[in-house]
């Protein structure tokens, strides 16, 4: 029998035996043998694009050590003396039976497919969701068979690394249709036929010529394959497979196992980093799909960047409407899934990656309508939001802006169903009073609602939009403002930039405090004037219940300049006409 020298002999052709092999020849061991008892591969096409070598039809007969860095793993056809052997044979768990109710049928089938020759023109359900379940797959798909993997509950980052592109590829070329989220919940018979029946939305139930399970798979023993204790305790001897305890090495399926072994065994190879499990779960796109559908509700059908930072969207349900009262919000959300436009990471990321993050947004309206009429929103079928990025702090990593940044019209979106909140113009009876919209940054998005709505129901007292932001570009509304002054004398727009070198530095408290706004024929008087603040609460300055009064922040707020003022706070049970809304 001839005797060969190898750097690496893998043991079986499965999906998690061929990544080993792939990623061993990309590190650089150039001598690489994988045995394989049948006559097949699971990914044939791996073969021929990585040159691997392989023993097809070879049965491991021992493995044993020769000396403290060799083992000798011999074959029914040949010996091979190598630097270490990976057992990556795995077989079913004999407890092992379909997780849900069967109905019996010929039809239905663990782990093997049946009259294979006969399947072109079938239809096949594949159930499971490991590389066993890709592996199946792929032998279906490659018989010309139409083929459906329910794969409810596959985390692709536990994929080897070949299941994981197989599936991706079989995807890509419209061989399989895979169900990343939905299991079927029982397999029932209809005129002979196994019938899946799917509890969840998602998908509809399935007639289907055959159906095959796939089950979950153990590693080998030694004994299986005839390791010797001597072989053993080399520890050139790995099996694939969950760790199970310290005498036999083995490595997880999937991405960790070669470099395990190159750790182990190979140190002169440089090993590169772990990709991540995130940026793995990103490159399958069927995954981001399903999510996006399962979760999302509407379409941003407009995104318009004021600058970088700052958007003026509008999102339309797929149902219901979208009547609000001005100045109430609404709830926006996208996946964790979403990529985000900075570097930053959101802290416990993997366990939340399917879920969806949520955030309330104030409705603004545009201004003018398309024939430049005041805009009425109530014809519309869409909400409009004023949303600023929220860059990452030490302290903060935000979650929903920076992945709303790299959206566009026509993107999917969650719009909660509800629109809500208190924060209107109800306590405004006279239309001859003042009404006073002081805001920071975004927080003139409701501002925008009132004052159009004011407007459209003839109000004629004056009405003051004043907004501090940093900079003149952070105005995203400014010139429908300009134009409304002069369609109505009695609104005001007062922007107040803050590092600008042509005007000088005035806050919000700073407006009040100078009296300026008897410029709009403002009285700041409690029985004739409501004022609303919106945004940053330092601006606002919500003071607390105190034992002797009320107790304002440090740093002086509009509600304290107002107080002293006789105005008094609108709170439940307590009306008001000092009305805020804080953003944080
Ligand atoms: C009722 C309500 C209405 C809101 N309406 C709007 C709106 O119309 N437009 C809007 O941009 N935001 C609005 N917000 C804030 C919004 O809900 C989010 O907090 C914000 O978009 C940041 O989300 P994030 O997940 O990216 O960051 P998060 O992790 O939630 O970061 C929160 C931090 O970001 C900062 N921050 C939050 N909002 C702003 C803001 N608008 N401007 C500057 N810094 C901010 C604060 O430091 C805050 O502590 C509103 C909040 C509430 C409660």
């Amino acid at each position: 029998m001839s005797s060969h020298d190898y750097d690496l002999v893998i043991v079986g052709g499965l999906a998690g035996g061929l990544s080993v092999a792939v990623s061993s020849l990309r590190q650089g061991l150039p001598l690489v043998r994988i045995i394989e008892e049948h006559h097949h591969v699971s990914f044939p096409e791996l073969v021929g694009e990585n040159e691997l070598d392989i023993g097809y039809g070879e049965c491991v007969e021992s493995i044993e050590a020769v000396g403290p860095d060799r083992v000798l793993v011999r074959t029914n056809k040949q010996e091979y003396r190598t630097r270490c052997c990976l057992v990556a044979d795995r077989r079913r768990r004999p407890d092992w039976e379909p997780p849900i109710p069967v109905t019996e049928n010929d039809r239905v089938h663990i782990d093997e497919i049946v009259e294979l020759d006969h399947v072109v023109d079938h239809d096949v359900l594949v159930v499971g969701y490991t590389d066993h379940a890709v592996e199946i797959t792929a032998t279906v798909a490659a018989t010309g068979a139409r083929v459906v993997l329910a794969a409810g509950g596959m985390d692709p980052t536990r994929l080897s690394p070949a299941g994981d592109n197989l599936l991706r590829r079989l995807e890509r070329e419209r061989r399989a249709t895979i169900l990343y989220r939905s299991v079927p919940d029982q397999i029932g018979e209809v005129d002979g036929y196994p019938m899946a029946y799917f509890n969840d939305r998602r998908t509809p139930d399935l007639q289907v010529d055959q159906v095959v399970f796939s089950s979950l798979r153990e590693t080998l023993l030694p004994e299986d394959v005839g390791a010797t204790d001597e072989a053993m305790a080399t520890g050139l001897v790995w099996f694939v497979g969950e760790p199970e305890g310290d005498c036999v090495p083995t490595t997880t399926p999937g991405w960790r196992a070669g470099r395990d072994i190159a750790a182990a065994c190979f140190p002169e190879l440089e090993v590169g980093p772990e990709p991540s499990s995130l940026h793995r779960r990103q490159r399958n796109t069927g995954v981001l799909e399903e999510l996006r559908e399962e979760h999302y509700n509407a379409v941003i059908t407009h995104f318009e960047p004021t600058h970088s930072d700052l958007w003026v969207l509008r999102v339309k349900p797929d149902q219901g409407g979208t009547s609000f009262v001005p100045g109430q919000y609404a709830t926006l959300g996208l996946g964790f899934w979403e990529p985000r436009v900075d570097d930053a990471v959101d802290p416990n990321l993997d366990a939340r990656w399917d879920r969806l993050v949520r955030r309330s947004y104030s409705i603004s309206s545009r201004i003018f309508d398309d024939q430049g009429y005041l805009a009425d929103e109530a014809g519309l079928d869409e909400l409009e939001f004023y949303i600023v990025l929220v860059p990452p702090t030490e302290d903060n990593v935000p979650e929903l802006t920076p992945r709303l940044a790299l959206k566009r019209p026509g993107d999917r979106i969650y719009l909660g169903p509800k629109v809500t909140g208190r924060y209107t113009l109800a306590a405004v009876d006279d239309p001859s009073s003042a009404v006073v919209l002081l805001s920071t940054g975004t927080g003139e998005a409701p501002h925008n609602a009132m004052a159009i709505e004011l407007l459209r129901k003839g109000h004629h007292g004056p009405i003051v939009s004043a907004v501090s932001v940093r900079q003149w570009a952070d105005l995203g509304y400014m010139e429908a403002h300009r134009t409304l002054e002069d369609r109505y004398p009695n609104y005001h727009y007062v922007p107040l930039p803050t590092r600008e070198s042509d005007v000088p530095k005035r806050y919000i408290q700073d407006l009040l405090q100078s009296d300026e706004l008897t410029r709009f024929g403002v009285t700041l008087h409690p029985d004739t004037t409501n004022v609303y603040l919106c945004g940053n609460p330092a601006m606002i300055g919500l003071p607390e219940e105190g034992e002797d009064g009320l107790e304002f922040p440090e740093t002086l707020g509009v509600v304290q300049i107002l107080t002293e003022r006789g105005f008094v706070l609108n709170r439940r049970g307590q009306p008001g006409n000092i009305h805020y809304e804080e953003y944080w």
